[in-house]
């Protein structure tokens, strides 16, 4: 791990200004916020993550979860995984958040972890974490090792031939099928941007992953009200029963109508996508539908049809498919 300055501060508009401050003094320097420091800490034990200047965020106050006005709700970025997660108002208005968090890492990585370091998460890819190896995402320009390399856990949906890395993360999965919005604090004021928004697909910049400008602060992330009468739940497969990362996820929101067809879902993927993946195809191949095997199934095919895999990474078409009919079938009531 390489040296570096750490300051802490008490406020957002400090800590915006600290950010402002560290970047005029130190050009181009990389300066970084962090609070749990469960990801950004452990990739500059590898010398991944080499920032000049860490600002201790810790302190601010932005560790609650709250009602919203309008019946939703607002995570503070620094509310603990585990906070969220068992949150009374959660587990009951939000469950499919509740179970995804509850989904991924440990109960002490949990208990660090926040609400927006869980949006920053990076990816596992082997190469991306061994700075010896070419890797685009880390290095721009030297190549991706993934592709002619061990790629079984990357993703085979909104790849490049740039890069092929999987977002890992299982909150961020939920909050996609949520329709959650991210609320940023920059030099430039503030703003809210609808998840679906929030991550980039890798192109020809897998450096760059999300829209957040330098300096940028995620402060909140809000959840609209639920959709009355809508069953949701977060169903995970992965190498081992816990403390891994998804081979494929799937978070369903579903709600049907008198005649059992369904008038409200959402669908959104984890473990195959180089972002969290909703699928509105998979959602508008059910809309007004009955939940039968075959409806399911033709949804699955819809949410999978445009994946690309790789020499290692096939079998994850079939597994996503078959983890989201499940999922689907878990919240549908039959006609
Ligand atoms: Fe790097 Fe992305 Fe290729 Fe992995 S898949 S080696 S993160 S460029």
């Amino acid at each position: 791990m390489e040296l570096f300055d750490l300051i802490t501060v008490q406020s957002i508009p400090q800590a915006i200004k600290a950010h402002a401050r560290a970047a005029t003094a130190q050009q181009g320097a990389n300066i970084r916020f962090i609070a749990g420091g469960t990801n950004l800490a452990d990739y500059m034990k590898l010398n991944v993550e080499r920032p000049a200047q860490l600002i201790d965020i810790s302190r601010l106050p932005l560790d609650q979860i709250e009602e919203t006005g309008d019946g939703g709700k607002k995570l503070g970025a620094l509310a603990r995984n585990a906070d969220v997660a068992t949150h009374a108002a959660v587990q009951a208005k939000y469950p499919v958040l509740s179970q995804a968090l509850l989904a991924g890492a440990s109960p002490q990585i949990r208990n660090m972890a926040t609400v927006g370091g869980n949006l920053l998460q990076k990816t596992r890819c082997m190469y991306y974490r061994d700075t010896a190896a070419d890797c685009n995402k880390r290095n721009p320009g030297s190549g991706c090792s993934a592709i002619a390399g061990h790629n079984r856990m990357l993703a085979v949906l909104g790849t490049s031939e740039h890069c092929i890395a999987t977002n890992p993360s299982d909150q961020n999965v939920a909050l996609m099928a949520l329709e959650a919005r991210v609320h940023i604090e920059g030099v430039k004021g503030g703003r809210d941007v609808p998840i679906g928004e929030f991550y980039l697909v890798p192109g020809s910049t897998p450096q760059r992953e999300t829209v957040l400008e330098p300096g940028d602060l995620i402060t909140y992330v809000s959840l609209p009200a639920p959709s009355a009468g809508a069953r949701a739940t977060y169903l995970k497969l992965r190498d081992r029963a816990s403390y891994e990362f998804a081979l494929a996820s799937a978070a369903v929101l579903l709600k049907q109508g008198a005649s059992g067809s369904i008038e409200f879902v959402r669908v959104a993927l984890g473990g195959v996508g180089t972002k969290p993946w909703r699928s509105t195809e998979a959602e508008r191949a059910l809309l007004g539908k009955a939940p039968s095997q075959a409806n399911l199934q033709a949804a699955a095919e819809a949410a999978l049809e445009q994946a690309k895999p790789q020499s290692e990474n096939a079998f994850k078409v079939e597994l996503a498919k078959r983890c989201l009919v499940h999922a689907l079938h878990q919240v549908s009531l039959a006609a």
